[in-house]
């Protein structure tokens, strides 16, 4: 990889291209370039929907601009800064190149169809004009295509995707963040990350994100380290109960790169060892790594999970059009207590429990029967760790259109989903502050709680919180009439 045939004297810069891989430690393009000898450019291109790439939601801007003041920060105490610029990403590299007078460009592979067009044109293009390009694995630890069943295909289940993935061998060892890399002799313009006005100001509805998150490398340390000196040890158990702090919360920091899942594994699988009693929740853990592994394979070969349904027989399906039960589903007003809270969870703090999660989205899609793109969407748009594959994996899974989906006739009721994982419903009161005096036998049922009950906690149905815009059984016995009618042969083949 380190041919430097081309690319003229190793005075001429070598370029980091950043994306989704905000890091120093671990990070193999940064390594490569620092060995390497050439003066560093480490560059972040805002390319912002040009060139086919989605455009970033708008909680994720908040963070990435959180995400790359930190890493220049991170990256002035070593020599360096992070230069910026914002535009198509091929046109901008090419101007950075041409600007510095780069001999080399490398980066961190990506794996959508998009990024992965960009960057094969761009391969060929530099290399044309004589610049040595290198691109390497950074952050995942099995390559799309490189896990592939007996039968030479991609998986589309799960479980024998893991087997086969973890078979092909134990994850690299992670690499040291650079205690000292070279700037070039002549300073980079770049723009200034006040001026991309990537955070809200009016209103500033992000200002409490920094009660719950610190974005950057050191606040991803910092979760895995409290996760795996706290949280590990009953994860397996735990992990389900959305009023604990029971899982990593390491979501937006993998989704920005700030974390490899090389340095998770190693870690986690290194307090296993010290910990025997420890080790079915590193497996249970590194398993849910294994599910964003495997989201990714879909992803890339699938390229457009986002936006088509996986099993194309749900392309007949019978969606309903209803404006105004989105809107109480997004505000968290639709009078379930545990839909509304994990919206309002969603809102204001840019994180929604992984239970929950699968819970509202059942109650968008079946209870409502919406299409699962519309719930897609506002997650890309308010989570803080909307992630590519994971969100487009996720939510075709609980549609039951998906890979390895829920089948779509198991609807989560969101009453007993309560009762069983926030059985004193302390994660309710949290979010939906107006039930929070009910007693635990009604908070997740409160239009079955006698009016005596409802006056001493200070609640009128329709006025405090509102009725249930559906009835459960109702809206159950709706969405498997709908499935119904995608089995029926005209549809099957009609969808084919
Ligand atoms: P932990 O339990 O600590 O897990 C560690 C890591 O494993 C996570 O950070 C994540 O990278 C990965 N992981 C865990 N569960 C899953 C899963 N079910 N699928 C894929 N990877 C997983 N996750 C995202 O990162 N971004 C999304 O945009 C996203 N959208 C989702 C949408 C829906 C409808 C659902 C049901 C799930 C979605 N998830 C998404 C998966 C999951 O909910 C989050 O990864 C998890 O809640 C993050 O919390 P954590 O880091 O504490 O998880």
């Amino acid at each position: 990889m380190v041919a430097m045939s081309t690319g003229g004297s190793n005075d001429n810069p070598i370029v980091v291209w950043l994306r989704s891989d905000l890091r120093l430690a671990d990070n193999p393009a940064i390594t490569h370039a620092v060995q390497s000898g050439r003066p560093l450019v480490v560059l972040y291109i805002l390319d912002d929907g040009s060139s086919g790439l989605r455009s970033l939601g708008s909680a994720s801007r908040w963070w990435l601009e959180n995400s790359l003041r930190g890493l220049d920060q991170d990256l002035k105490t070593i020599g360096g800064s992070l230069v910026l610029r914002r535009g198509p990403s091929a046109r901008v590299l090419d101007e950075v190149v041409t600007a510095t007078s780069a001999g080399a460009v490398c980066w961190n592979r990506r794996y959508d169809a998009a990024g992965i067009a960009i960057d094969a044109a761009l391969k060929l293009s530099l290399r044309a004009r004589g610049l040595s390009v290198s691109s390497f694995q950074a952050n995942l630890l099995f390559e799309p295509w490189t896990v592939r069943s007996r039968a030479g295909e991609p998986f589309r289940v799960y479980s024998p995707f893991w087997r086969a993935a973890i078979a092909t061998g134990a994850p690299r060892a992670p690499l040291a963040a650079p205690k000292r890399l070279t700037a070039p002799a002549v300073p980079v313009a770049s723009d200034k990350l006040e001026d991309w006005s990537l955070s809200p100001t009016s209103p500033n509805w992000a200002a409490a994100f920094f009660q719950s998150w610190t974005p950057g490398e050191a606040g991803g340390r910092a979760k895995i380290e409290t996760f795996l000196a706290d949280g590990i040890g009953h994860y397996a158990e735990d992990r389900d109960r959305p009023g604990h702090q029971s899982t990593s919360r390491l979501s937006p920091h993998l989704a920005f790169g700030e974390i490899s899942p090389f340095q998770i594994w190693h870690a986690t699988r290194m307090v296993a060892d010290q910990e025997p009693n420890h080790h079915r929740h590193a497996e249970k853990f590194l398993s849910e790594i294994g599910w964003r592994e495997f989201s990714y394979h879909l992803l890339h070969h699938w390229p457009d999970l986002a936006t088509n349904n996986f099993q194309s027989r749900f392309d007949s399906f019978p969606w309903s059009e209803d404006d105004a039960a989105v809107a109480a589903w997004r505000r968290g007003k639709t009078g379930i207590p545990l839909v509304d809270a994990g919206m309002r969870e969603l809102w204001s703090t840019g994180w929604m429990h992984n239970r929950v999660r699968m819970i509202v989205g059942s109650f968008l899609v079946k209870h409502l029967l919406q299409d699962w793109r519309i719930g897609e969407r506002w997650f890309w748009d308010t989570l803080l760790d909307a992630d590519p594959a994971n969100n487009a994996a996720s939510w075709q899974w609980v549609a039951g259109s998906g890979a390895d989906a829920a089948p779509y006739f198991r609807v989560f009721n969101p009453v007993l989903q309560g009762e069983k994982f926030d059985t004193d419903g302390g994660y309710v009161r949290r979010f939906v502050p107006e039930l929070a005096r009910l007693p635990a036998a009604y908070i997740h049922r409160p239009w079955e709680a006698p009016s005596n009950i409802l006056v001493a906690a200070g609640v009128t149905l329709g006025q405090d919180y509102p009725y249930p815009i559906v009835d459960l059984a109702h809206g159950r016995d709706r969405a498997l009439a709908a499935f119904e009618s995608l089995k029926s042969p005209t549809n099957t083949a009609n969808s084919a």
